[in-house]
């Protein structure tokens, strides 16, 4: 039977590979025992892709990390049809269409390797579909960020297809934990996307056979860059009479951090049928925002921009942007029960790995060029039309950044 919060009382699976590659970086040694997310980001992963380790591999591995006490084992889902729909740097190898090779080349394999007994003692956290769902909501029909390829992902129903088919087939492997992914505040956080994203989520966890007894929880922040906690402001707060939501950075939305938004998320999704007792998981990989440019205490109260920009950590030129970014650092280091309705922070996205080339490189993976890793970009209607804010000469989007994973070190917060 699954335990309420997988990771009570367990070590968390430490990837050789990433952790190789952190332990070769100049002061890498000091977080390369962490643990992070194994991401199945194509067919070829489940076997191991360029000679590296496989699904199988993975799991023999952790068995030996388990020893006699509890482990989990992180995995991202990752391959759905006509992936990352409004964005670029992570189109996949299945094209919008594909959704019966994503159930027969990719989700049944995981399964089958998953159900095999010889793992039955490991907990084994799925994070299903990274930034798919709630695209369908921001990106689509007549609001201004529409983008094609997310409006033809809504008609044919295969993001929901997908989704409800890996929760309902992974969701069969009594030691597999299902968690969501839900986007993070600064894209959900607004009234126009919080329900109606959560109403797309239960929506994909009723197709396909799945029910809500096949999601154990939801992580919120992957792979993004959101300050966990902005400590020198509240969305409560005003300044000469003047909310904090009316500040050009807030911009209307009810949550300033990631801690309060996941929160109410997890409040919003059990209203909306999910089970009451769903945990959250908060990607703390790389929103330290540490280092010496971060605040030291509340902006002035000249005005609500003024208070904003001079208290908050992320130091983002604005909330929409997302490669790459230019001053963050390591944030919360992994931990189990951090606080109320979060069952985990952790570092699902590997820091150190690029989210998308800052030119265009040829691959054979799928992968496009988005100009939101181009740092000389002046943005789109995503971004509030701003300069990506993205670091230069990036590799395509999984490929070690040697460049990002020191930024990373010097801005972590906790300082290391
Ligand atoms: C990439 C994946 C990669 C993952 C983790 C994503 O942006 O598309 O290929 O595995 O990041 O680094």
């Amino acid at each position: 039977a699954r335990v309420d919060n997988p990771y009570d009382g367990a070590q968390v699976y430490v990837n050789p590979e990433w952790s190789a590659n952190a332990a070769a970086e100049s002061g890498g040694d000091r977080v390369a025992d962490e643990p992070t997310g194994v991401w199945l980001d194509r067919t070829a992963a489940i076997e191991g892709a360029n000679g590296g380790m496989g699904l199988r591999d993975h799991l023999d591995a952790a068995l030996e990390q388990k020893g006699s006490g509890e482990l989990v084992v992180q995995l991202v889902i990752y391959n759905l049809p006509g992936r990352d729909c409004s964005a670029l740097a992570s189109n996949g190898e299945l094209g919008p269409t594909e959704i019966d090779r994503y159930k027969t080349e990719y989700i049944d394999p995981i399964k089958e390797i998953l159900g095999d007994s010889k793992y039955a003692s490991l907990r084994i956290v799925t994070t299903v579909e990274i930034d798919s769902l709630p695209n369908l909501v921001t990106n689509t029909g007549s609001r201004p960020t529409a983008v094609p390829e997310c409006d033809t992902m809504k008609a044919n129903g295969n993001y929901v297809k997908g989704v409800g088919y890996a929760l309902a087939q992974l969701g069969d492997v009594p030691n597999v934990y299902n968690y969501i992914d839900a986007g993070h505040h600064g894209w959900i956080g607004w009234d126009d996307n919080f329900g109606a994203s959560a109403d797309i989520i239960r929506e994909a966890a009723s197709a396909e056979g799945a029910t809500v007894a096949d999601v154990h929880g939801f992580i919120t922040n992957t792979a993004n860059y959101s300050a966990l906690k902005e400590e020198n402001f509240s969305i409560d707060d005003s300044v000469n009479g003047t909310s904090v939501r009316q500040s050009k950075w807030v911009d209307w939305n009810r949550y300033v951090d990631e801690l309060s938004f996941a929160q109410a998320f997890r409040n919003e999704l059990v209203s909306k049928g999910f089970e009451s007792g769903i945990g959250m998981l908060i990607d703390t990989s790389r929103n330290g925002w540490g280092g010496s440019a971060r605040p030291t205490g509340p902006g002035p109260q000249t005005s609500v921009d003024a208070y904003v920009d001079g208290g908050r950590y992320d130091l983002r030129i604005h909330p929409g942007n997302w490669c790459n970014q230019s001053g963050a650092g390591l944030g919360e280091r992994p931990q189990a029960s951090p606080a109320a309705g979060i069952d985990a922070y952790v570092w699902m996205k590997p820091p150190g790995e690029s989210d998308g080339a800052s030119e265009l490189i040829d691959n054979d993976e799928g992968k496009g060029f988005d100009r939101m890793c181009d740092p000389t970009y002046e943005g789109n209607v995503r971004n509030g039309n701003n300069p990506s804010n993205a670091l230069p000469n990036a590799p395509i989007s999984g490929k070690w950044f040697s460049a990002q994973f020191q930024e990373l070190l010097k801005n972590a917060y906790p300082p290391l």
